[in-house]
């Protein structure tokens, strides 16, 4: 009898207890905005929508906008925004420097603001940032391109062209910076050579990642500097796809033929197309940054900050926007190449088998 009355406690209480959390999930807790810099890119798409998921099952609604790269296209989007009262922006920026005026407006009307992926600079008002390890990135890929190479067992010297994000993008420098403390000893000294002489993110950057871009310059770096019969041995690309870019440039005049085997080539984002790319031998490896880590935390963040909470355990050093520190969450970048592919990319669920086939 006492069982009985005790097990009809606790499904009352369970009961209770369910009524009251489908009431805070369905209570509405206010808006939130995205703007997400593109859709040209896979990644800033799935981005957008873990987000959207996550801060919808918390009880927010959600506006998801994308700026297809233009920027008075996304600065319009924040403004429509901020006039509709969100409670806080997350923002994924193409340039991170054109944000002040209407993040001032933000501030002015309590909203709070979060800067995706990409810091957001020249501003007091940015809240948060949730990134990757940005420099780490830059790291992997070098690490990874002489590993490609077989150095320093094979000793060279290797011939290298380097390839640099959009300069708008803070973590273009970051990404450089990353793979220039591994490679500059080594062009030092002497083992890798960059034969055309392009170095420095003022001469190498790609302006909006743009692979077009990427590849019109690898076009005239191989017409100018390797029409001798010398050959490229390893290419630096910062993201996937300038490394589709640049592969088709390469394969223009004859690489990936029995005769001329393809250079060693970085990638960043483990976009399918070029994991398949890995598969097929054609590009060396990719970075893989998990975006729905990313944007789960982000998502934690927001209900913290929007909520009135702290956060804990942020980094408060690394990233200076040019008037603060910006208190940052810096997750793990991983390099992915054929050996790894399945169990990191695959076997995770971040792409699904058929994507790759
Ligand atoms: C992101 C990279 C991405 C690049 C181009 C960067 O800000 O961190 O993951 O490859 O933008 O979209």
């Amino acid at each position: 009898m006492k069982i009985i009355k005790t097990l009809a406690t606790v499904l009352a209480v369970g009961a209770m207890a369910l009524t009251a959390s489908t009431a805070v999930f369905a209570q509405d807790k206010g808006a939130i905005g995205i703007a997400m810099p593109t859709q040209s890119s896979l990644r800033w798409i799935s981005d957008g929508n873990e987000l959207k998921t996550a801060l919808e099952a918390k009880g927010y609604t959600v506006d998801l906008q994308f700026a297809e790269d233009d920027v008075p296209n996304q600065l319009a989007q924040i403004e429509n925004m901020v006039t509709k009262g969100v409670k806080a922006l997350v923002i994924g920026s193409i340039d991170g420097t054109t944000l002040s005026s209407v993040l001032q407006q933000a501030a002015d009307a309590g909203i709070k603001v979060v800067a995706y992926d990409r810091l957001i600079r020249e501003t007091a008002n940015v809240d948060l940032y949730t990134t990757f390890d940005n420099f780490q990135v830059g790291v992997l890929q070098a690490n990874s391109i002489l590993k490609g190479l077989g150095y320093p067992e094979k000793a060279g010297p290797f011939n290298i062209e380097l390839f640099g994000g959009s300069p708008d993008d803070n973590n273009a420098f970051f990404f450089y910076d990353g793979a220039m403390s591994v490679f500059q000893p080594l062009i030092d000294k002497g083992d890798l050579v960059v034969k055309s002489g392009q170095v420095g993110m003022d001469t190498v950057g790609t302006l909006r990642w743009d692979g077009a871009v990427a590849q019109a310059r690898m076009d005239n770096i191989l017409s100018a500097n390797y029409s001798d019969g010398s050959r490229v041995d390893a290419v630096l690309s910062p993201y996937d796809g300038l490394s589709r870019g640049i592969i088709s440039s390469l394969r223009g005049v004859g690489y990936g033929a029995a005769d001329l085997a393809w250079p060693i080539i970085s990638g960043q984002d483990a976009e399918a197309p070029s994991v398949k790319a890995i598969i097929a031998g054609e590009q060396y490896s990719t970075i893989y940054k998990d975006t729905r880590e990313l944007a789960k935390t982000t998502a934690d963040l927001v209900d913290t900050l929007v909520s009135g909470g702290t956060p804990e355990g942020l980094d408060t050093t690394t990233y200076n926007n040019g008037v603060k520190v910006v208190p940052s969450i810096l997750l793990t970048p991983y390099e992915v190449d054929a050996s790894n592919y399945q169990a990191l990319v695959i076997d995770s669920g971040y792409l699904k088998p058929e994507e790759i086939q």
